[in-house]
């Protein structure tokens, strides 16, 4: 499958040497933002465009996690979506990542339309534009900081050597090249969501979504984790951190609020 063949020119889901962060205003030049969206020449489409979005879940007893929730982030936007325990942000992120599909509504990324669209389309969309990043970290131990990032290049079609070059420029970007040989269990918390942060961007995604990022940082770590975020942000790349709490969505440059379900714009 390539980017042609999902409606998608002149996309490049690997991404050049410039890759890690994609869009960034002021980059090489290379990345045509015209071709971006499914709206060639005029405005690029937004990175996510949730339409009047709900998800339910049909037990019994049936819960309706999502109800009716619009959400349009534009490319370079940094949101955080905060809401009490149970009130939909995580089935808000499966859906934002295309690990789950709506009940009812549309999901558009990058003008995209999802809803309907085949697994292996969702999955090379999945793959080639989203980042993950979670609390919990989610690397293996057993293998060092570098293969950690590499690994997750391994289905890209691109070669080993182009891999670990990409590899590398994303760990640089994490300010993590003297721990490129360690293991994850010799590494603080603030050091492993930053292993966790280059998996994410090693494929030049569009969007970089993060669940509770901080859950198991302690105030230091979590800091360093957030100033991280700022800079991809000052790259150009588009982000949206899902957080209970309110010292990291204060970092945000917009905020929204879930509650039982139903979205809210904060400060806008
Ligand atoms: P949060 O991440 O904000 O804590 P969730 O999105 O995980 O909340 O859950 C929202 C609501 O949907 C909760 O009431 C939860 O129990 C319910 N829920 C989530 N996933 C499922 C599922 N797979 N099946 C049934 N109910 C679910
Ligand atoms: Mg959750």
């Amino acid at each position: 499958m390539t980017w042609t063949e999902l409606g998608l020119p002149g996309t490049d889901p690997g991404g050049g040497p410039d890759a890690v962060a994609p869009g960034a205003p002021g980059g090489t030049g290379s990345t045509d933002t015209a071709a971006d969206g499914a709206d060639a020449g005029s405005a690029p489409a937004a990175v996510v465009d949730l339409v009047d979005v709900s998800r339910s879940f049909p037990g019994p007893p049936r819960v309706d996690a999502l109800r009716g929730v619009s959400l349009r982030v534009d490319p370079g936007e940094y949101v955080s979506i905060i809401g009490p325990s149970g009130s939909g942000k995580s089935t808000l992120l499966n859906i934002l990542g295309l690990l789950d599909r709506p009940t009812s509504g549309e999901y558009l990324l990058d003008g995209v339309p999802t809803g309907s669209a085949s697994e292996s389309v969702r999955s090379s969309l999945r793959g080639g534009r989203i980042g993950f990043v979670f609390q919990s970290f989610h690397l293996l131990p057993q293998r060092t900081v570098l293969d950690n990032v590499l690994l997750a290049t391994l289905y890209s079609g691109v070669p080993r050597g182009e891999r670990e070059e990409r590899a590398r420029t994303a760990l640089e970007r994490v300010h993590l090249t003297h721990r490129t040989t360690f293991h994850p269990t010799t590494l603080s918390g603030g050091e492993r969501q930053r292993v966790a942060v280059a998996r994410a961007i090693v494929a030049a995604p569009h969007l970089l979504l993060a669940d509770e990022p901080t859950g198991n940082l302690d105030s230091t770590n979590s800091a360093e984790v957030m100033d991280l975020f700022d800079e991809l942000h000052g790259d150009g790349l588009t982000l949206a951190v899902i957080t209970h709490d309110p010292v990291v969505s204060a970092r945000a440059q917009r905020r929204v609020r879930i509650a039982d379900g139903r979205l809210e714009e904060l400060d806008r």
